[in-house]
C-alpha cells in the first residue's frame, strides 16, 4: 500500500501514519517530494485497508497496489485450473455447454430436458430448483422436491447438475441430492456469508457476475470462496446492467479476456440472462466461445411458450440442436473442441 501526504504535513502526522503501519507489523519506507510525501507500506499489507489511513491528518489518499485477490489470481497461479465435475472437465481445452430450463416444473419436463440436453451433445444440465423472483408473488421455484425431480432426471443420462443455491439452509437439501455444481446466482454475488459456506464445501461453485458488480468485485467474491478452501471456482458473465433497455442485459464481451488475465479459473457465458431474448442467444453464444470462453450456461426449455420462468429467453430443443453445431465449428476455429 502506498499513503500519499500532502505538501504541508507535519513530522508528527508522518509518525502517526508510521505507527499505524508499524503497529499492523509493517514497515515504513518514507519518501519526501516537494509537491507530495508518499509512505510506502513494506510487508503483508492484506489487512490494511486504505480507510484506516485515509482518515488520518494530512493523509490525501492510500491505495493497495498489492491484489486483494490472492488465490484466485493468475499471478499466484499462472496455469489455467480446470475444474472437475463428477470426472468432466471445464476449463481444459473442451468446451462444455450447460443446458436446461430456467426452473424445474414437473418430472415429465426435466425428463424431456434431460433427453433433449444429452440429445444435443451437451454434458452437463441446468435448472433451477429454489429462485430469485423480483416478485415475491411469482413462482418460487419446487425447492427440494425439485431437486428430487432434477436428480431423477439427469441420472438416466448421466448429466452432472447445475443448481442455484440461494441461503445456506439449503445446502443441506443440495448435499443429499449431491448437487454436482452450485450456482450462486447474480443477486447473492456479494452475499459474503453465503460465499464463506460454499467455500467450506467441496463442490464446484459457478459464481454468477452481479448485475451492477465490477470485474474486481467479481474476484473479489470469488476470493471468499477460496480462502475458506475451494478453488473449484467457475466465473459466470450473465451481462451487466446499462443504461440501455432495448435488452435484458448488456453482455459484457471484454470481461472474458479480462478474466483470463487476471485468474486462472475458468470462464463461462450465460448468453439467455443476458439478451433475454431466445432469438439472441445464438449471436451471444458464438462471441462467447470466439471470445475465449470456456463454456455456456444456456437455458433450454422443451416447450418455451410453457415455461414457467423466464420463457423469452428459452431456446427449443431443436434451436439448442442447431447451435451446438454452429459451435463446434466457433470451437474449432479459436483451437478448442465442444
Ligand atoms: C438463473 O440462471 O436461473 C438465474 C436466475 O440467473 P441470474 O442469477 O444470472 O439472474
Ligand atoms: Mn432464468
Amino acid at each position: 500500500m502506498i499513503i500519499v501526504m500532502g505538501r504541508e504535513v507535519t513530522d508528527g502526522q508522518v509518525g502517526t501514519v508510521v505507527k499505524k503501519l508499524e503497529s499492523a507489523g509493517l514497515k515504513a519506507n518514507i519518501s519526501r517530494g516537494i509537491e507530495r510525501t508518499v509512505i510506502g507500506a513494506i510487508g503483508d499489507e492484506s489487512r490494511l485497508d486504505a480507510d484506516m489511513f485515509t482518515s488520518l491528518p494530512g493523509v490525501e489518499s492510500a491505495m493497495h497496489i498489492a491484489k486483494q485477490y490472492k488465490i484466485v489470481s493468475r499471478e499466484s497461479h499462472k496455469e489455467n485450473t480446470i475444474v472437475d465435475i463428477a470426472g468432466l472437465k471445464l476449463g481444459g481445452n473442451q468446451i462444455q455447454i450447460i443446458a436446461g430450463p430456467c426452473s424445474v416444473e414437473t418430472q415429465e419436463q426435466m425428463d424431456l430436458a434431460a433427453q433433449f440436453t444429452h440429445e444435443a451433445g451437451c454434458r452437463l444440465m441446468r435448472g433451477g430448483a429454489f429462485k430469485p423472483r423480483t416478485s415475491p408473488y411469482a413462482f418460487q421455484g419446487k425447492g427440494v422436491e425439485g431437486l428430487d425431480m432434477f436428480r431423477k432426471a439427469a441420472s438416466r443420462y448421466k448429466l452432472p447438475i447445475v443448481t442455484e443455491l440461494m441461503d445456506v439452509r439449503q445446502i443441506d437439501a443440495f448435499l443429499e441430492y449431491d448437487v454436482d455444481v452450485i450456482q450462486i446466482g447474480t443477486r447473492n454475488m456479494q452475499n459474503f456469508d453465503l460465499l464463506k459456506e460454499v467455500g467450506r464445501l467441496n463442490k464446484p461453485v459457478i459464481l454468477k457476475r452481479g448485475m451492477s458488480a465490477t470485474i474486481s468485485e467479481w474476484l473479489m467474491s470469488a476470493e471468499y470462496i477460496a480462502a475458506g478452501g475451494n478453488h473449484n471456482i467457475i466465473f459466470c458473465e450473465r451481462g451487466i446492467r446499462t443504461f440501455e433497455t432495448a435488452y435484458r442485459n448488456v453482455l459484457d464481451v471484454t470481461a472474458i479476456p479480462m478474466l483470463k488475465k487476471e485468474t486462472h479459473l475458468p470462464v463461462i457465458v450465460d448468453p439467455s440472462h443476458a439478451g433475454g431474448k431466445a432469438w439472441m442467444v445464438a449471436a451471444l453464444s458464438q462471441a462467447a466461445i470466439a471470445a475465449g470462453a470456456d463454456g455456456l450456461l444456456v437455458e433450454m426449455h422443451p416447450s418455451p411458450c410453457d415455461a414457467w420462468c423466464d420463457a423469452d429467453q428459452a431456446l427449443t430443443p431443436e434451436e439448442l440442436k442447431k447451435l451446438m453445431v454452429t459451435l463446434g465449428a466457433i470451437a474449432g476455429a479459436v483451437g478448442r473442441t465442444l
